[in-house]
């Protein structure tokens, strides 16, 4: 079983030095947020994950939730380890001080967050969508309901869900059924059954939220007609403690290809009494809060269980003694060399630390415009971050979740036979890595939100905040001969972007099913680049401090830069051929093609 310890070296790199984080504790609500903070935050987490959450991660995987008669137990130890995550004032780290919360940074929050979910991710989906639950709340819901939710949403002693998915409704909400009537009391009561709602049901919590999407009797067709409610297990009594129970029960669990710790429930809502979260028929918009964050947030789990992945490659690439160098014994006093020396091996180890890295830096800034499009006292300023981060959200969720299984992949492949077998645990990662590319709205619809909803979006104002950044940077780099490595290939692939963006721009608007031919290689196309600008701008800070880089740090930075810049970045060119051929090939293609044959 690979062991876990949080890479404190370059989260502190990315948070202090590459997004300047510290600048946020200068804007108001983050006065809290000091670098000795901040560090002494990432390190009692680096405790937290490695000496409580991550030793239970292989038991929770092979032992996995039990359902009986409506009741569902997690795996052995996580009640005591949520409860010492609860008490440690964990939930709380990034909600609002008048609600319980401390107030910190989103972007210390999703660097805490990528530790969590790299030392047990079916325990931190629990808080993760608590979290979700608790910002739709904040966000939509009356003053009365936030007083009663919000404050034990904070504290962690009541948890939240997300109850989207239907058995004839996953990706298409418009076909929601579940029904809410109205009540004389101003409540309503909602019937209907959800399916795969993470966290429905548990043994970690006093109480359960339930953020519900159903249908008003009036509410018309489709997904105009949808409402939000709040939904809980117990209906809370007038001094806030759990109450009545509610009708809304746990019909079953699902039994899956990983993620065994985190119980994915049937919900049966029979007669609930729920209350309207917003406006009636406006659910989506409100939900959508819940989603965009959740949808961040499950792009760290790709980033977290990657670094678990790439800890243990390296651990066993030097371990590991099979063959000799090619050009002769690196090692001649061992038996053979480690397997750390052959190329290919190499390949896969920088290729794994390229992307992880990469994925940490590109999800920081993006953490970081949040915090800035939350709390800066400018408008324009907080409407460009809002902008970028808008740009960004399907980037991270859909490539860093493809990327996060890829990586994990790569780190079954370093470990040979060893990494197939169940014991190191290697492959637990990919089996828990795979579904973050499903839920939340599966990566292609990520890539449709892209290239549908935010490349048009105010005329193409988001994508000025992703592209003139880049542009700059080039620009004002063109002409250091020490980062030539690092802004040629930037320019390059960058080019391609924009060759590629004016093309979709013209196609796209006259025929939606090129952009939809083009969407998912047109998101990695904009993420690889995205990711390269965060490359180029992490070899300059690496050149910066090469004369002092005592534990090797900054090498191994400018090292892994010039990899991707040469290994990984020319993927941009394939990705716009692949794009400029159209959608003939698959769209010319009739459906009885696709017959099979006997
Ligand atoms: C372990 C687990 C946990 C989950 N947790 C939750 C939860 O907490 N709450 C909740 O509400 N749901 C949850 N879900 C459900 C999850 O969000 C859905 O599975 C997901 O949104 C996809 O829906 P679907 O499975 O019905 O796939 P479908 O919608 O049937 O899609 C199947 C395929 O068709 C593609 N497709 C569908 N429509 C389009 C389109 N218009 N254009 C292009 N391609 C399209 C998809 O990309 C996909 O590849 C969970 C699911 C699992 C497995």
């Amino acid at each position: 079983m690979p062991t876990y310890n949080a890479p404190l070296r370059d989260m502190r790199f990315v948070y202090h030095a590459l997004v300047d984080g510290d600048s946020l504790h200068e804007l108001p609500g983050y006065e809290d947020a000091t670098p000795e903070t901040v560090d002494a935050v990432l390190e009692e987490a680096a405790k937290l994950c490695r000496d409580v959450l991550q030793p239970l991660n292989r038991s929770g995987d092979e032992e996995g939730c039990q359902y009986e008669n409506g009741v569902v137990r997690t795996p052995k130890g996580f009640k005591e380890a949520y409860d010492t995550f609860v008490e440690g004032g964990w939930p709380s780290l990034a909600a609002d001080p008048d609600y319980g919360g401390q107030g910190l940074p989103h972007l210390l929050n999703t660097l805490v967050e990528e530790m969590i979910c790299s030392a047990n991710l079916s325990l931190g989906v629990y808080p993760g969508l608590t979290h979700g639950a608790y910002r739709a709340l904040h966000a939509h819901a009356s003053q009365e309901l936030k007083d009663i939710y919000l404050p034990k949403m904070a504290e962690g002693t009541w948890t939240g869900t997300m109850c989207l998915t239907e058995p004839q409704c996953g990706t298409d909400l418009g076909l929601v059924r579940t029904k809410a009537e109205p009540s004389s009391d101003g409540s309503y009561s909602l019937s209907g059954t959800k399916i795969w709602i993470s966290g429905g049901e548990h043994d970690l919590a006093e109480n359960i939220v339930h953020l519900v999407l159903a249908r008003l009797p009036d509410a018309p067709e489709g997904i105009k007609g949808i409402s939000l409610f709040v939904v809980p297990k117990f209906v809370p009594k007038a001094d806030g403690t759990p109450g009545e129970r509610n009708g809304v029960n746990c019909g079953g669990i699902e039994h899956k290809m990983g993620l065994h710790g985190s119980a994915t429930c049937v919900m049966n809502f029979d007669g609930a009494t729920g209350w309207l979260v917003g406006q009636p028929h406006k659910g989506m918009r409100q939900m959508f809060t819940m989603m965009n964050l959740a949808r961040l947030a499950v792009g760290v789990q790709g980033i977290g269980l990657a670094e678990a992945s790439f800890q243990g490659a390296v651990q066993q690439a030097h371990d590991r003694e099979q063959g000799r160098a090619l050009n002769g014994p690196a090692y001649p006093d061992r038996k053979a060399d480690p397997i750390l020396v052959h190329p290919d091996v190499r390949r896969m180890l920088l290729t794994m630390r390229a992307y992880t890295e990469g994925m940490r830096a590109l999800g920081a800034w993006v953490a970081k415009e949040a915090d800035v499009a939350h709390a800066h006292p400018d408008t324009s300023r907080r409407r460009a971050a809002d902008d970028l981060v808008a740009l960004m959200t399907p980037i991270v969720k859909a490539m860093f979740t493809d990327l996060g299984y890829d990586v994990t992949n790569l780190g079954v492949q370093v470990f040979g036979g060893a990494g197939y077998v169940r014991e190191t645990g290697m492959e637990q990662f990919i089996r828990d890595a795979r579904i973050a590319q499903i839920y939340e709205g599966t990566n292609g619809v990520q890539a449709l939100d892209l290239v549908g909803r935010k490349m048009p979006a105010n005329m193409g104002r988001s994508l000025r905040r992703l592209y003139h950044p880049i542009a700059e940077f080039i620009q004002e780099h063109q002409d250091d001969a020490r980062m030539q490595d690092f802004v040629q290939p930037l320019a390059k692939s960058f080019g391609r972007l924009q060759t590629v963006t004016g093309w979709l721009a013209q196609k796209g608007m006259s025929d939606r099913e090129e952009a939809g031919a083009a969407a998912t290689d047109f998101l990695r196309l904009m993420g690889l680049v995205a990711m390269g600008y965060m490359w180029a701008r992490m070899a300059r800070l690496a050149l910066e401090n090469e004369g002092d880089d005592p534990d090797g740090f900054h090498a191994a930075k400018l090292a892994t830069a010039r990899f991707y810049m040469t290994r990984l970045l020319p993927q941009t060119g394939a990705l716009m051929s692949a794009i400029l051929s159209g959608k003939d090939s698959m769209t010319d293609v009739p459906d009885s093609a696709f017959a099979l044959s006997a």
